[in-house]
């Protein structure tokens, strides 16, 4: 399982589909990209391999930000609806998470009520709670970083806003995620090889902490909001 991320200047889509192809070696059920443009953010997801993720993505689409995933089921069968990308109920919010929510339930009965979900998986509520917490009058970041502080488990999370064509939110707890950057873009990636495509210049991330990615910034803090600066390292391999 995996996530890739791309927010730059370039299409987002191939470069997406060959960062999870370098991470099928992870081992997965699942796939699925979300590209953002303009428009709006259009999500595609298949069971199976991202060949067959290939076959139904449009292309014609275009957009320079969007996040992949593949997806190993915990919660929730292995199949089209589960995949992810996961969408908030209004479809302003999209997510992809590695990793396990422990406590999703009890976030569901306390915070989301009867609010219909949309798959049988722990990760939907993530995306659930920014949206609510968003409506009642919270900023993305602020949705985000609230969220976050609710959750018990282990993530890797990237999160695209409609209404926001400037930013990735990212955050990681107990499973691996890294920023990669570059000239004009930046990328995100459980692992340095699927972004070996386009950088070699990495940004580690430790448990907890947040990062905003847009094409020429990472602003990293902690979940709480205290700023973080940590510098590239350059990793020497072939992609
Ligand atoms: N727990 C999530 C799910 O089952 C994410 C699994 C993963 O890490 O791929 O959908």
């Amino acid at each position: 399982c995996g996530i890739v991320g791309y927010n730059g200047y370039l299409n987002a889509k191939e470069i997406l589909l060959k960062g999870l192809e370098k991470l099928e070696y992870r081992g997965y059920d699942s796939a699925g990209i979300a590209i953002q443009n303009q428009e709006g953010i259009t999500v595609f997801k298949e069971k199976g391999r991202i060949a067959d993720l290939r076959k139904i993505v449009d292309d014609k689409m275009k957009g320079n930000i969007g996040i992949g995933h593949t997806r190993w089921a915990t919660h929730g069968e292995p199949n089209k609806i589960n995949a992810h990308p996961h969408q908030s109920l209004s479809g302003r919010f999209t997510i992809v998470h590695n990793g396990v929510i422990e406590n999703y339930h009890l976030l569901q009965k306390e915070y989301l009520k009867d609010a219909p979900m949309l798959s049988d998986t722990d990760t939907e509520v993530i995306v659930q709670l920014v949206e609510l917490f968003s409506n009642e009058g919270s900023s993305t970041e602020e949705a985000f970083r609230k969220t976050l502080s609710l959750l018990h488990g282990s993530y890797a999370i990237a999160l695209l806003d409609m209404e926001d064509t400037e930013t990735i939110y990212v955050a990681k707890n107990k499973s691996p995620l890294l920023v990669g950057v570059g000239e004009g873009f930046n990328v995100v990636a459980s692992d340095a090889m699927a972004m070996l495509q386009v950088t070699n210049q990495f940004i580690e991330l430790h448990d907890k902490e947040v990062v905003l990615v847009s094409k020429d910034k990472v602003e990293i803090s902690t979940i709480d909001g205290r700023q973080i600066e940590r510098k590239p390292y350059t990793v020497e391999l072939d992609a």
